[in-house]
């Protein structure tokens, strides 16, 4: 099958240049995956055009005084990919590889996931090009209130609802709601989800999507016929997607051979302490696990850590991780993608006639934005739920999700991310043909 160039108006120029960096890899496996289910969907080529493009994308200079006095400017994006199925929704990173092509990649992968879970949201994504380790907390303050100022004219609890992602967390949503309730001169605490629990936020929202992840990864073993216990998991990142991950896996039965994080992996036979390790982060130097040692411990790198035999690989840290440099020695029975976009789509085809399962981020990841969505309603309600409750429909979401990916991947016989892409797509230019083109 041929896929459509990457974006519907450039040329071969353009189309040459498109591997050139990480956020445009990104793009175009983004749109790759888009094509691929529009061509097996024998999608309407009116309702694929709309789909490749963002409905809206903002960028932002956000200057902030530094503490001494100087002034930073920092660029920020906001990218609506469509308010179709519903208000757009996605999370904000920090991260110094911020482009507008990589938040543009997130944001068309948010709609697909939301799709794939029956949440009635679009997607969005946000973030600013900054290194936030560099910044201070009053600099990462003020740096949040002026973002959140820059993209106010686009955002609104039925409009656009921001939420953690890469480096930014309760905390940072937190100085969101407060910006935008401050601004609009009324109490708005839906505008954000993933909020601290006394501003409105949820009970089991800051380990959602770790859970969710484990629970996935659960039930890719339980389906495809691996016994859960004693499985050895490795795990690339350990934070708040990795280490919830790790400790859910743990809990049921999962050996956890190998963890990583910005100071290296972390490798032991008969499986690391997970609990251990965590509060060994809390109090190091570099609140990382640089300089952890327990015996029988073995030290790799990151890119060492992928290739460790073992039964399910989790990439929990940033996207491009999995590529045609390292797909064809990974070990891994299975690959369960707790980042947005760690395999490249190339990687995909390789693991793919290699046999191994990769179930993909817009369902493996898909716990955050789902307790993020019961977060909305119980603010949109002004009732809260408890934790059995929140869990229970986490559970009974997920589920529903997996079962229906890998019974309609496999009646139609392509791999898990073709069959979530294609349901996804489906869905929502379904919704597209039903409200037609404004005006
Ligand atoms: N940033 C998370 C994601 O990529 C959560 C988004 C949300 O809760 O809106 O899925």
């Amino acid at each position: 099958m041929t896929l459509a160039p990457p974006v519907a108006h450039e040329g071969p120029a353009l189309q040459a240049q498109v591997q050139d960096t990480p956020g445009m890899r990104m793009l175009y496996s983004a749109l790759n995956h888009l094509d691929d289910a529009a061509a097996r969907l024998n999608l309407d080529p009116n309702l694929h055009r709309i789909l490749r493009t963002c409905e809206r994308t903002l960028t932002v200079a956000v200057p902030i005084e530094l503490d001494d006095g100087e002034t930073a400017v920092y660029t920020g994006y906001r990218v609506q990919h469509t308010s179709v199925p519903g208000p757009c929704k996605g999370g904000v990173r920090f991260h110094a590889d911020v482009s507008l092509e990589e938040v543009t990649a997130l944001a068309q992968l948010m709609t697909w996931k939301c799709a794939v879970l029956n949440l009635p949201y679009g997607g969005a994504k946000g973030g600013v090009s900054v290194s936030p380790a560099t910044l201070s907390e009053n600099e990462l303050r003020r740096l949040t209130r002026r973002y959140t100022y820059a993209i106010m004219p686009i955002i609104g609890p039925k409009k656009d609802i921001p939420a953690p992602d890469v480096n930014t967390d309760e905390r940072t949503m937190a100085w969101m709601s407060d910006t935008y309730s401050m601004l609009i001169g009324e109490a708005s605490q839906e505008i954000v989800t993933g909020k601290p629990l006394i501003l409105g936020g949820s009970v089991g929202r800051a380990d959602a999507t770790g859970l969710g992840v484990a629970i996935i990864a659960e039930s890719t073993m339980k389906r495809y016929g691996t016994p859960i216990e004693g499985a050895r998991a490795v795990i690339q990142g350990f934070g708040k997607v990795g280490y919830w991950t790790a400790h859910y896996l743990a809990q049921a039965g999962c050996k956890i051979v190998g963890v990583s994080d910005v100071s290296g992996g972390y490798t032991h036979p008969h499986g690391l302490d997970v609990e251990a390790m965590l509060k060994y982060t809390k109090t190091s130097p570099t609140r990382t696990l640089a300089g952890y040692t327990t015996p029988g411990l073995e030290t790799v790198t990151n890119e060492e850590l992928l290739l460790l035999p073992c039964d399910v690989l989790i990439p929990a840290a940033l996207e491009d991780q999995i590529t045609s440099l390292n797909a064809d020695r990974i070990q891994a029975k299975y690959i369960v993608e707790g980042a947005n976009g760690p395999t490249s789509s190339t990687a995909d085809k390789i693991l793919h006639a290699r046999g191994v399962m990769v179930v993909p981020d817009i369902l493996a990841n898909a716990g955050g934005v789902t307790v993020s969505y019961f977060e909305w309603v119980q603010g949109l309600q002004a009732f809260p739920w408890d934790l059995a409750e929140v869990q229970k429909n986490l559970r009974r979401f997920l589920y529903n999700a997996f079962d229906h990916v890998c019974d309609f991947s496999e009646a139609n016989q392509v791999s898990l991310r073709q069959g979530a892409f294609m349901l996804a797509v489906s869905r929502v230019a379904e919704a597209l043909a039903q409200r037609g083109i404004f005006p």
